[in-house]
């Protein structure tokens, strides 16, 4: 919790620590609307200042025009916010140069210098320089703009739309409604100004929380309902009957859009069946990558190493990427992508191939170390049984073509976690059981 564990002396030393570690000119500092996002952005500059940085300060932005500040700067940048969790918690997100969300090792090297307090304070004479940037959220705009086609861009003004949009008090409030206008839709807004204490609804875009933008879709007759999250690099939809869009069928109905005959699609392994079946039908295929959004990226420069196409990747989160517009989530950008394909359809027809898959959740609980071991023993040998592709870079996925299955050990909770997944709820229900029988039966051994 904000001020509780992350302190002001924390975000300092953290921020100290990044900034020795690149060792940059300047750094971006960036916040989303939450009550003790200035504090900390302040403790933050403070940190990278004591080290030599200069430091940009750009307000309250949304964590995508962080980064795309960053990438045209060319400096790193430290992000201030808690994304999609509750008002009272805050968090810090380092970005490099390039405008991507710091790697793994890269975190790790201002993890280490953090915690061996091995930073070197600079004199007095060498202090970095503070200033602040007026215009990072108009660039932004003009920057999402600027990535759609102009052809699409008529397209999307010829509909006419009616957007229904809800940035949830976050950092969106302060650029969407721009981007969705200068788009040529209508625009009809609530919970659209920055307030940290987030007195619309919590941050977070899932269907509980939305409510309120789907009585204002019906009464302003809208086309379709945009929800962001508190650093609004989420997207999620409703339909024109003020519906809530599952983020996986807007993720798949994206992917079906975006993907040609052999290129990838880059997921995590709990990803949803619409994905699978979208790439199949577009002659590309889906890389799983284990859970959290670094992983992701890292696995999408890899694949674009070894010279494959990744048109776009993503979580049924609403976090999407389009790694030809940039390495980030970006809610903004995904609502203009999502609304090229409203254009000239209803959301209700964009999304319905992917609207009837069913999804079956179980938890085993278990007693001690010795099971949870029995259990993903268990796992494996049933992975290495079936017939299907085998998927083991976090927990074991069991594609079967029409379906799959995951076994995981969650990180949290003494469970192993059973997940599957199909157009047919027998099907799913089907797989599961037989997951969790063949699971059970291990530790009844035991
Ligand atoms: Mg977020």
């Amino acid at each position: 919790m904000a001020n509780r564990e992350l302190t002001p002396a924390f975000a300092l030393g953290v921020a100290a620590a990044a900034g020795d570690v690149w060792g940059a000119d300047r750094v971006a500092v960036g916040r989303d609307p939450r009550t003790t996002g200035a504090m900390l952005a302040d403790a933050a500059a403070a940190g990278l200042q004591s080290v030599g940085c200069g430091v940009d300060r750009l307000g309250v932005v949304p964590t995508p025009a962080l980064q795309a500040y960053c990438e045209t700067a060319g400096m790193p940048g430290v992000m201030v916010t808690a994304s999609h969790n509750p008002p009272e918690y805050n968090g810090i997100k380092l970005v490099g140069a390039d405008g991507v969300e710091l790697p793994v090792d890269a975190l790790e090297r201002v993890e280490d210098a953090f915690v061996a307090d091995d930073v070197a304070a600079v004199t007095w004479d060498e202090v970095g320089s503070g200033r602040r940037v007026e215009d990072a959220n108009a660039e932004y705009v003009a920057g999402v703009l600027d990535a759609i086609d102009e052809a699409v861009r008529e397209r999307i003004a010829a509909a006419d739309l009616t957007v229904a949009l809800d940035p949830g008090n976050g950092a969106g409030s302060l650029t969407s409604p721009d981007v969705l206008r200068e788009l040529g839709c209508h625009v009809v807004t609530v919970n659209a100004s920055p307030d940290g204490r987030f007195p619309g609804r919590d941050p977070e875009p899932v269907e509980a929380n939305l409510e309120s933008l789907s009585q204002l879709v019906r009464a302003a007759d809208a086309d379709v309902g945009v929800a962001h999250d508190g650093d609004a690099d989420r997207a999620i939809f409703l339909d024109a009957e003020g519906g809530y869009v599952e983020g996986d069928a807007t993720l798949a109905a994206l992917a079906a859009d975006a993907l040609d005959g052999g290129d990838v699609a880059v997921s995590a392994v709990n990803v949803s069946q619409r994905l699978v079946d979208a790439a199949a039908d577009a002659g590309a295929r889906v890389e799983l990558t284990p859970i959290g959004s670094t992983r992701i990226m890292a696995r999408i420069r890899e694949l674009e190493g070894q010279g494959e196409h990744v048109p776009i990747a993503g979580e049924g989160n609403g976090g999407i990427v389009f790694p030809a517009y940039r390495l980030a989530r970006d809610g903004a950008y995904t609502a203009a992508r999502f609304l090229a394909l409203v254009a000239g359809r209803s959301v209700a027809e964009v999304v319905a191939p992917f609207d009837a898959y069913h999804n079956v959740r179980t938890n085993i609980r278990y007693a001690d170390e010795a099971a949870r071991d029995a259990l993903v023993e268990a796992a494996a040998r049933y992975a290495e049984d079936a017939d299907a592709e085998v998927t083991t870079t976090d927990g074991f996925r069991l594609d079967y073509g029409d379906a799959w299955v995951l076994a995981r050990p969650s990180g949290t909770e003494p469970l192993v976690r059973v997940y599957a997944e199909a157009r047919d709820e027998s099907r799913a229900r089907a797989l599961a059981d037989e997951m969790r029988g063949a699971l059970e039966d291990a530790v009844a051994d035991a």
